[in-house]
């Protein structure tokens, strides 16, 4: 999916939320960000700009959370998760028990809502 076709499906998730609880505005989102997904909190936070304009979620906090990685280790069976802080940059993910680029990655891609909070007339 394109970047900013997932940025518009979870502004339209915050939206109908706070329709749904008659809201006059949204004051905060949170998103979760798998560590491997390649957009960066300002690209982000950048399309989230473009996209609320003239919503009721123009002014709201974007607050992006980092999740962590989880693999499981083709070669040794590790299951866990692994640190990217040092490797942001490079999408592939090795096994920290064994440096196998052989793993499966279970969670770490994926970018979602979290909580929102919203102001009521
Ligand atoms: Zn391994």
């Amino acid at each position: 999916m394109h970047s900013s076709a997932v940025v518009q499906s979870i502004l339209n998730i915050a939206l109908e939320t706070a329709e749904d609880y008659d809201a006059n505005s949204i004051t905060e989102i949170n998103i979760e960000v798998g560590k491997l997904n390649l957009m960066t909190t300002d690209k982000i936070k950048y399309i989230f700009d473009v996209l609320s304009k003239n919503t009721i979620a123009e002014n709201a906090d974007l607050i992006i959370n980092e999740t962590e990685v989880k693999i499981k280790c083709n070669d040794c069976s590790y299951i866990g998760s692994i640190d990217k802080a040092n490797n942001k940059m490079s999408p592939m993910a090795l096994c920290p028990n064994c440096g196998s680029p052989r793993v499966n990655v279970l969670s770490g891609y994926d970018l979602k809502i979290g909580n929102i909070t919203i102001e009521k007339p």
